[in-house]
């Protein structure tokens, strides 16, 4: 029976991809020999090239994966901010990572990552109504105390008696 979620945020948690600065799109250009042509980074699919970028494990955060991911009592799940259509780019680069075990994969279907995140994980807690605590991994400073604050919302309505959240910061769990 399921009665712990974790989730994993992608980008900066799992897997180290960079921040999207000069210094990557100078890996571009050297690589591909072309510009960066567009304005966003983490909606175009070249940011997930793995023939282009390095992207390697934050091995404190796989190794925490690797210690739940065969708990029958765990439901896993990576959920980025990285929108739908990414999904086989994140895959390829997750595959690469030996990060192929995950319960659900899930992507930003709309809205801004936040919202979408804590809709989301509304959505799982309701429909497995066996989950009786949550445990998060994430590397957005600013979305910390916003997930704090969503997971006592979930405590007083109810939904589960326990939240946690790891700040992942530098490639190491604060
Ligand atoms: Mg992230």
């Amino acid at each position: 029976m399921v009665e712990i979620l974790y989730v994993f945020d992608f980008d900066g948690t799992l897997i180290n991809t960079g921040k999207g600065d000069e210094k990557q799109k100078n890996i571009y250009r050297v690589k591909t020999g072309k510009e960066w042509q567009w304005e966003s980074w983490w909606d175009r699919e070249e940011s997930l090239d793995v023939n282009i970028f390095d992207h390697t494990q934050i091995v404190d955060v796989v190794s925490v994966y690797n210690n739940v991911i065969n708990n029958p009592n765990i439901l896993t799940v990576m959920l980025t901010g990285r929108k739908t259509f990414l999904s086989e780019h994140v895959e390829v680069v997750l595959k690469k990572n030996d990060l192929t075990y995950f319960d659900r994969y899930m992507y930003n279907y709309g809205g801004d990552t936040l919202t979408n995140k804590k809709d989301q994980i509304f959505n799982l807690v309701n429909e497995i109504d066996t989950i009786r605590k949550i445990v998060m991994y994430d590397d957005r400073d600013a979305h910390i105390s916003e997930f704090n604050i969503f997971g006592g919302e979930l405590i007083k309505l109810g939904f589960i008696d326990e939240f946690n959240i790891y700040h992942v910061k530098d490639g190491k769990i604060r």
